[in-house]
Protein backbone atom coordinates (compact mmCIF):
# COMPACT_ATOMS: atom_id res chain seq x y z
CA UNK A 1 0.00 0.00 0.00
CA UNK A 2 2.79 2.69 0.75
CA UNK A 3 4.50 1.49 -2.39
CA UNK A 4 1.04 1.98 -3.89
CA UNK A 5 1.20 5.75 -2.60
CA UNK A 6 4.28 6.50 -3.60
CA UNK A 7 4.04 5.55 -6.99
CA UNK A 8 1.10 7.59 -6.98
CA UNK A 9 2.82 10.93 -5.46
CA UNK A 10 5.33 10.05 -8.26
CA UNK A 11 3.11 10.24 -11.10
CA UNK A 12 1.22 13.44 -9.49
CA UNK A 13 4.66 15.00 -9.15
CA UNK A 14 6.26 14.05 -13.07
CA UNK A 15 2.51 15.57 -13.93
CA UNK A 16 3.24 18.28 -12.95
CA UNK A 17 6.34 19.10 -13.61
CA UNK A 18 5.49 18.32 -17.40
CA UNK A 19 2.76 20.56 -17.06
CA UNK A 20 4.51 23.38 -15.56
CA UNK A 21 7.58 22.68 -18.39
CA UNK A 22 5.18 22.83 -21.01
CA UNK A 23 3.00 25.91 -19.73
CA UNK A 24 6.35 27.67 -19.39
CA UNK A 25 7.94 26.84 -23.33
CA UNK A 26 4.34 28.17 -24.39
CA UNK A 27 4.28 31.62 -22.49
CA UNK A 28 8.21 31.80 -23.25
CA UNK A 29 7.22 30.88 -27.14
CA UNK A 30 4.15 33.32 -27.15
CA UNK A 31 6.77 36.38 -25.77
CA UNK A 32 9.24 35.33 -28.58
CA UNK A 33 9.24 38.48 -30.99
CA UNK A 34 8.49 37.51 -34.35
CA UNK A 35 9.23 39.93 -37.27
CA UNK A 36 7.42 38.55 -39.99
CA UNK A 37 4.23 38.81 -37.83
CA UNK A 38 2.51 41.63 -39.63
CA UNK A 39 1.97 44.16 -36.60
CA UNK A 40 -1.45 44.58 -34.89
CA UNK A 41 -2.71 48.38 -36.69
CA UNK A 42 -2.39 46.12 -40.38
CA UNK A 43 -4.21 43.29 -39.21
CA UNK A 44 -7.38 45.49 -37.67
CA UNK A 45 -7.27 47.73 -40.67
CA UNK A 46 -6.88 45.01 -42.95
CA UNK A 47 -4.02 46.57 -44.82
CA UNK A 48 -1.11 44.29 -45.99
CA UNK A 49 1.40 44.25 -43.69
CA UNK A 50 4.29 47.33 -44.77
CA UNK A 51 7.00 44.50 -45.99
CA UNK A 52 3.66 43.16 -48.39
CA UNK A 53 2.25 46.38 -49.86
CA UNK A 54 2.33 46.67 -53.48
CA UNK A 55 3.94 49.54 -54.91
CA UNK A 56 3.02 50.46 -58.90
CA UNK A 57 6.42 49.88 -59.35
CA UNK A 58 8.64 46.87 -58.55
CA UNK A 59 11.94 48.65 -57.90
CA UNK A 60 10.44 50.87 -55.23
CA UNK A 61 11.46 49.92 -52.28
CA UNK A 62 10.45 52.56 -49.93
CA UNK A 63 8.36 50.74 -47.82
CA UNK A 64 11.33 48.36 -46.66
CA UNK A 65 13.64 49.01 -44.12
CA UNK A 66 17.28 48.83 -44.57
CA UNK A 67 18.32 46.37 -43.34
CA UNK A 68 15.99 44.58 -46.17
CA UNK A 69 17.11 46.87 -48.70
CA UNK A 70 20.98 45.74 -47.45
CA UNK A 71 20.18 42.28 -47.65
CA UNK A 72 18.49 42.56 -51.65
CA UNK A 73 22.34 44.43 -52.47
CA UNK A 74 23.90 41.90 -50.88
CA UNK A 75 22.10 38.68 -52.15
CA UNK A 76 23.76 40.26 -55.35
CA UNK A 77 19.80 41.24 -56.97
CA UNK A 78 19.76 43.28 -59.86
CA UNK A 79 16.28 44.84 -61.19
CA UNK A 80 17.06 43.64 -64.89
CA UNK A 81 18.24 40.49 -65.17
CA UNK A 82 22.32 40.11 -67.39
CA UNK A 83 20.77 37.44 -68.89
CA UNK A 84 17.41 36.14 -70.09
CA UNK A 85 18.44 32.77 -68.66
CA UNK A 86 18.80 34.15 -65.15
CA UNK A 87 15.26 36.04 -65.06
CA UNK A 88 13.25 35.75 -61.51
CA UNK A 89 10.34 34.55 -63.75
CA UNK A 90 11.99 30.99 -64.24
CA UNK A 91 13.69 31.13 -60.93
CA UNK A 92 12.39 28.10 -57.99
CA UNK A 93 12.43 30.93 -55.51
CA UNK A 94 10.72 33.05 -57.20
CA UNK A 95 7.11 33.84 -55.56
CA UNK A 96 4.08 35.14 -58.24
CA UNK A 97 2.05 38.14 -57.71
CA UNK A 98 -1.14 37.99 -55.74
CA UNK A 99 -4.02 38.31 -57.59
CA UNK A 100 -4.36 41.87 -59.32
CA UNK A 101 -0.61 42.87 -57.98
CA UNK A 102 2.29 43.53 -60.60
CA UNK A 103 5.29 42.81 -58.59
CA UNK A 104 5.99 38.90 -57.24
CA UNK A 105 8.61 38.17 -54.27
CA UNK A 106 11.53 35.99 -53.56
CA UNK A 107 11.93 33.48 -50.88
CA UNK A 108 14.97 34.79 -49.59
CA UNK A 109 13.93 38.66 -48.79
CA UNK A 110 11.05 40.69 -48.61
CA UNK A 111 10.07 43.73 -50.85
CA UNK A 112 8.47 43.77 -54.58
CA UNK A 113 10.27 41.32 -57.09
CA UNK A 114 9.66 42.35 -60.91
CA UNK A 115 10.03 39.21 -63.32
CA UNK A 116 12.73 40.49 -65.30
CA UNK A 117 15.01 40.91 -62.28
CA UNK A 118 17.71 38.56 -61.08
CA UNK A 119 19.99 37.62 -58.06
CA UNK A 120 23.07 35.67 -57.86
CA UNK A 121 21.23 32.86 -56.01
CA UNK A 122 19.13 32.20 -59.15
CA UNK A 123 18.15 28.61 -59.20
CA UNK A 124 16.78 27.22 -63.05
CA UNK A 125 13.58 25.73 -62.43
CA UNK A 126 14.11 23.38 -65.02
CA UNK A 127 17.62 21.89 -62.66
S1 LIG B 1 16.53 33.99 -55.80
FE1 LIG B 1 17.21 35.70 -57.05
S2 LIG B 1 16.68 35.12 -59.12
FE2 LIG B 1 15.48 33.81 -57.76
S3 LIG B 1 13.54 34.89 -57.46
FE3 LIG B 1 14.90 35.52 -55.79
S4 LIG B 1 15.83 37.40 -56.58
FE4 LIG B 1 14.98 36.35 -58.35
Amino acid sequence: MQEQLSRKKFIAKCTGYAGAFIGGALLLNSCKSDESKPDDASVKSGEQPKSMVQPENCNDLSSLSAEEVDKRTKLGYVDHSPSPDMRCEICKLYLPPAEGAKCGGCSLFQGPVDIGASCTYFAPLDA
